[in-house]
């Protein structure tokens, strides 16, 4: 859960905080009221059964089981270790399993607050489900055949173990065996920390460099505390530039489980869906890492309003939620899609895919190097995209229709400049939108990764401010709120190069 809804609520939170403060530490995880060890399976089969929690052993063996079931379109993979030494457990569900596809991927992951374990049994229960309705399930046979599916059902096994025995979920732990909420633990813009793994935890580490390796389109983050879609941004107030496809994308998992039941995600505002931002601030999330730097798309559900959820419940619960997390899996194959490719060679090309009008830095997404495909996820409607690679011309392709639940399918080929051009000359930068209005972008182009240092002056040469960036390969935003609207003159330089080009601002 991430927290309170209301002020009321956040009142009673600071009077349960108060109460919890005065109660011994181990207080605070003993025993949830209505879970106790029969809510554990007792052997694999009743584990199968999807009724029961699985003990850690019986976990692993029916992750191993669903490959050696389906070693056509199943692997057991890992995104790698825990503190403790555990494994952070993920099935690879395709059609060919020996491939890295030009295909999008997707992930599930549940329980990164060990605590929070409806997922757990739900994301089981549904890689049994793909798995088994393969080749029957015409809707099944298509995610399986168009996507990359990982499915990762306990992100935290050490914080859900934390008994020590790997029996019971009794004594589950929201936080991992430092004490650390992994939900706060990832890069912030708001705290000006680059895409660096330093410093973090293992789990942290380990979730970063496999959603960076595999190129996640799309993914969901699933918790408990209460019932809700919550979608991007949890650090920031401003919204993010797919706000529309995000509403839309929840408001289709919060409505299919609604009318499943009525009475599940009800309460809110709007009706099952929130912005992370409205609902109350977080930082270093993980769906805003994924958002903020590696041009991912991501949700955290809420799915059970009872962190232990007793296990007579799972059965409901995975009732409401299977359509939605199928549709939600759908939504990963729509939008913008193809490759991009040089147009002599024909070899795939890691290009920027940028929609004019539309974008902000944060945003854009990349085709990739060993493909050249891309996913652009986006509402209907008509965009203008640019998609550009160091060493080759621009192409812009004008009016492309976008329809809801429809793939628009667009190959682009780019024309490499005609002669190799020296770095002196091919260091450049371009600023966008320009003319500006509250926030301009710089993306700098053909120049080694490092420290960059911006300046704008004005046209008599007056400096208005600088700033040094750390530069990786990404956009940088900037702010208008130091400027009047005029024409301007921005600096860039990395001590050895620097070009200089005109910016105009208007500041309504
Ligand atoms: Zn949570």
């Amino acid at each position: 859960m991430h927290g309170p809804t209301t002020c009321t609520l956040r009142l009673l939170l600071l009077a349960i905080l108060c109460y919890l403060a005065a109660t011994p530490l181990e207080a605070q995880w003993t025993k949830a009221v209505g879970f106790d060890e029969n809510d554990m399976a007792l052997d694999l089969a009743e584990a199968l059964s999807f009724q029961k929690y699985p003990t850690y052993y019986q976990y692993q063996e029916m992750m191993e089981g669903f490959a050696l079931a389906y070693p056509d379109i199943c692997r057991l993979d890992t995104i790698g270790s825990t503190v403790q030494g555990r494994y952070l457990l993920a099935l690879k569900i395709s059609d060919q399993m020996d491939e890295d596809e030009d295909e999008a991927d997707f992930l599930y992951t549940s329980s990164m607050h060990g605590n929070e374990i409806v997922g757990y049994v739900l994301l089981l229960r549904l890689a049994d489900t793909l798995l088994s309705g393969y080749g029957h399930d015409a809707e099944i046979t298509e995610l399986v055949d168009n996507l990359q599916i990982w499915i990762n059902p306990l992100a935290n096994p050490d914080g859900s173990f934390s008994n020590d025995n790997n029996l019971s979920l009794e004594l589950a732990q929201r936080h991992n065996i430092h004490g650390i909420d992994l939900n706060r633990n990832f890069p912030a813009i708001t705290r000006g920390e680059a895409d660096d793994t330093t410093g973090r935890e293992l789990e942290t580490r380990n979730m970063m460099l496999f959603h960076r390796d595999q190129e996640i389109v799309l993914s969901a983050n699933i918790h408990s505390g209460t019932e809700v879609v919550n979608y991007p941004w949890d650090d920031r107030s401003s919204l993010h530039a797919d706000d529309d496809w995000y509403r839309f994308i929840s408001r289709e998992y919060a409505d299919e489980a609604m009318a499943v039941d009525p009475d599940y995600m009800w309460g809110w505002p709007d009706d099952g869906i929130t912005n992370g931002w409205a609902w109350y601030e977080a930082i270093g999330t993980r769906q805003d890492y994924v958002n903020n730097y590696l041009g991912g798309r991501e949700v955290t559900l809420e799915l059970s309003d009872e962190y232990l959820l007793p296990s007579a419940e799972l059965e409901q619960h995975w009732n409401i939620n299977q359509r939605s997390l199928l549709n939600y899996m759908s939504q990963c194959l729509y939008g913008i899609r193809g490759k991009i490719t040089d147009l002599e060679s024909s070899n795939p090309l890691q290009a920027r895919i940028h929609v004019e009008n539309h974008d902000s830095a944060y945003s854009v997404v990349y085709s990739s190097a060993t493909h050249g495909d891309y996913y652009r996820l986006i509402k209907e409607g008509v965009y203008k995209l640019v998609a550009s690679a160091p060493g080759y011309y621009n192409d812009t392709i004008l009016n492309v229709e976008v329809t809801d639940y429809q793939a628009t399918f667009l190959d682009v080929q780019l024309k490499a400049w005609p002669n190799k051009v020296p770095e002196q000359e091919a260091f450049d930068f371009r600023i966008y939108p320009n003319p500006a209005v509250h926030t301009f972008m710089v993306e700098p182009a053909n120049i080694p990764y490092g420290e960059l240092e911006l300046s704008v002056h004005s046209l008599d040469g007056r400096m208005i401010f600088k700033k040094t960036v750390p530069y990786h390969g990404g956009i940088i935003e900037f702010s208008t709120k130091q400027m009047r609207s005029g024409i301007y003159l921005l600096r860039c330089s990395n001590g050895k190069l620097s070009r200089i080009q005109r910016l105009m601002v208007i500041n309504p």
